[in-house]
């Protein structure tokens, strides 16, 4: 609670909030004691019911709440930091795991269907070794901001491993999952690389496969679409195989 109206309002604006509760709760206080204890409200009682909260209330709220909102802020860059793929920004393998399986337990509970596409830069190594590895992952990095700009709120983009990545796709028909996979391959074919003055043009390889409640768990999931970009590889690379 105190954490959302922090991010809401900021430290600012919950510090004179807190002050004025002070105030106010000093002020009842006060006046409940004083009739109780005396019969009638005295002014000095009040004047000090006010002035104390006043002057005691706002250092104290401040730094209190400054202190809780940085350790909101740290925490949500930790969660951030773990979820995430440096170089690339992309989620990391970890959290795609930890989505995929949350979505797959949906899946079963409601009868839907999700697609995994894995995919993986053909003669990546090449690449590296003819324009260097800075070069490679700058690669990356631009695929992962392409991918990132073409998938749907509800997909999931994860860096998968070195040159691999994987999309996660809910809802979608067999025939729509490889149009996608397909906008997606050339679209990145298309894509030109500016380092040290070299375009460099790339291309992948993908392995699509549509899962339903039958699908007993992820790993068999990902096996599928493994398999599917092995082939895909084996077909001569730069194309997308769904099974
Ligand atoms: P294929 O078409 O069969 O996939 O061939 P490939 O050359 O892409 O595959 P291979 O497995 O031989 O090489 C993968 C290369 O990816 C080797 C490795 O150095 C490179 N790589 C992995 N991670 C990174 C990274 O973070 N940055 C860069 N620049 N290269 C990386
Ligand atoms: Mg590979
Ligand atoms: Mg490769």
């Amino acid at each position: 609670m105190l954490h959302k109206l922090l991010k809401r309002f900021g430290v600012l604006k919950m510090t004179i909030a807190v002050t004025i509760a002070s105030i106010l709760i000093s002020i009842i206080l006060t006046t409940v004691l004083t009739i109780l204890l005396s019969g009638g409200i005295a002014t000095s009682s009040m004047i000090i019911a006010t002035v104390v909260p006043t002057l005691i209330a706002p250092p104290f709220a401040y730094i209190t709440l400054r202190l809780t909102y940085q350790l909101d802020l740290a925490e949500e860059r930790l969660r951030q930091l773990a979820i995430t793929d440096e170089l690339t920004q992309a989620y990391n393998r970890r959290y795609f795991i930890e989505i995929a399986t949350k979505v797959l337990a949906g899946t079963k509970r409601y009868g839907d269907s999700f697609a995994i596409i894995i995919f993986d830069i053909d003669d990546f190594k090449r690449i590296n070794d003819t324009y260097g590895h800075a070069a490679g992952d700058q690669v990356l990095r631009m695929i992962s901001e392409i991918c990132t700009t073409h998938i749907r709120d509800s997909d999931i983009f994860a860096r998968y491993g070195g040159e691999e990545f994987v999309i996660l796709v809910q809802r979608c028909s067999p025939t729509d999952i490889v149009k996608f996979a397909e906008r997606i391959r050339i679209t990145l074919s298309q894509a030109r690389v500016l380092y040290n003055q070299v375009e460099i043009q790339f291309t992948v390889s993908m392995g699509a496969g549509i899962f339903d409640s039958q699908t007993p768990d992820l790993d068999t999931i990902l096996t599928r679409a493994d398999a599917a970009l092995y082939a895909a590889k084996k077909q001569g690379k730069n194309c997308t195989v769904l099974m």
